[in-house]
């Protein structure tokens, strides 16, 4: 795709998009697919599908190791891809960005190698000198998380607070859905408060949080903020420096890409004095028996051989998102999400669970007389796919004194006419129940 290719314009020229995801053709039971479970995981168009092949043919070598051609070319795709990373975020350098398996490897990297830092254990590479650390503590230190938080970001805390004593504190959400904002920028003040661990957008009621205001408040206390990006990513347009956010996290596959890759951006500075998370080949130095040094940022963190297929599909997802902008990305799938809530709210006892006013196209619902699975089950035999259960967030769940909701989430290439049947066959689907 070239750079003077005109945008397509996704409220003229939608059937264009259609085209490029063939799994949205695909019969379930007789009947179209109509899949609206962009939140779990988005499908990839044939450009990163062709790339990904294009590799495995051609390619397939591994990255920063071979002298023969096959590695040098795969090593260029790669660091092209890295490159891409660092555009679409506006990361200040490619050694900010780190590849993972996902949002779930990233969050457990930070949380380990962040409460190390913390606790005095810094990297024996960090290029701190002599100057004070801004890490090292000798107090106590507390993590606060939202209550809003996908489990991915809130058990690695706990597993790391555990290993070394520290504490965990919730930031309580309002009935809309919403954050607390007077209670978590009262827990910010505490002097043990250190980190803080908050979604950008919520899985589960497609809250969008005021993070550029969040992190803004927190830094004034001296907290680092890791954010949660898995679901901000795809919806709204990042860049890491206007946020200045400490780290951002996200996962390729819900950004058009493949599995098995995802990313952790972290400021440098921050990066260099935490410890590695995983050791083994790639990330170090020089390797003696008695002492190991590590290499320099980002491959620090980078240890064995990466998901390479699946990071240069995550490079060609970019691309193509890039095609059609995250501005107009954003400002469809909100008009996707409005006209799906025209068309539903009419059903007798249909109750929005999340109605935050800044909201993703993240449409939680619940029956008091219908189980969510069973909505779920039956939507399915017509060939419309959502999400039931949790959402990996129970704690939140139980903030509504529920134990599931159904949800319906939406991407660029879902398009009226899925609005349309997921509202008319949720209204056949009740009737059936009723
Ligand atoms: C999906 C998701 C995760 C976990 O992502 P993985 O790809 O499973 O690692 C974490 N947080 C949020 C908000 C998510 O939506």
């Amino acid at each position: 795709m070239t750079e003077i290719q005109k945008k397509i314009d996704l409220f003229k020229d939608h059937q264009k998009i259609r085209v490029d995801f063939p799994i949205l053709d695909s019969i379930i039971d007789d009947n179209k697919l109509t899949y609206l479970d962009n939140a779990a995981t988005t499908h990839k168009p044939l450009s990163v599908i062709e790339a990904v092949a294009k590799f495995q043919k051609e390619a397939n070598g591994t990255v920063r190791r071979g002298v023969y051609d096959l590695s040098v070319k795969s090593t260029q795709e790669f660091d092209r891809a890295r490159a891409k990373v660092k555009d679409l975020i506006n990361a200040a350098s490619i050694e900010e960005i780190i590849f993972t398996r996902g949002t779930t490897e990233s969050i457990n990297l930070v949380a380990f190698s962040l409460t190390e830092a913390l606790k005095g254990n810094l990297s024996p590479v960090s290029t701190s000198g002599g100057r004070k650390s801004k890490l090292q503590t000798n107090g106590e230190v507390e993590i606060a998380i939202t209550s809003m938080e996908h489990h991915a970001n809130i058990v690695p805390w706990q597993i790391n607070s555990q290993r070394l004593g520290l504490k965990t504190s919730f930031i309580p959400v309002t009935d809309k859905g919403e954050l607390e904002l007077e209670a978590l920028y009262n827990t910010l003040k505490k002097d043990s408060v250190r980190i803080l661990a908050i979604t950008h957008v919520s899985n589960s009621l497609g809250t969008v949080n005021p993070i550029k205001e969040i992190i803004k408040e927190a830094h004034k206390n001296n907290v680092i903020v890791i954010v949660d990006g898995a679901q901000g990513i795809s919806h709204t347009k990042v860049d890491v420096q206007e946020l200045d956010a400490d780290f951002y996290v996200f996962s390729g596959h819900k950004l058009y890409a493949p599995t098995g890759v995802g990313v952790l951006y972290g400021k440098k500075s921050l990066l260099e004095e935490m410890p590695p998370y995983h050791g083994g080949g790639e990330m170090i130095n020089i390797v003696k028996p008695e002492s190991t040094s590590y290499a320099e940022l980002p491959f620090k963190f980078e240890a064995g051989t990466p998901a390479i297929s699946s990071v240069i599909g995550l490079g060609y997802a970019i691309d193509y998102v890039n095609s059609i902008g995250l501005d107009q990305i954003g400002k469809y799938e909100d008009y996707l999400y409005k006209n799906a809530i025209e068309k539903t709210k009419e059903i007798e006892g249909f109750r929005i669970i999340g109605q935050a006013t800044n909201k993703a196209a993240i449409l939680s619902f619940v029956f008091k007389d219908i189980e969510a699975f069973d909505i779920g089950t039956m939507l399915n035999q017509y060939g419309v796919s959502i999400r039931t259960g949790h959402h990996c967030t129970q704690p939140l769940m139980n903030r509504y004194n529920i134990s599931s909701t159904a949800r319906a989430s939406f991407a660029f290439y879902n398009n009226e006419q899925d609005v349309e049947v997921f509202a008319e066959t949720l209204k056949k689907v009740v009737k059936i129940f009723r």
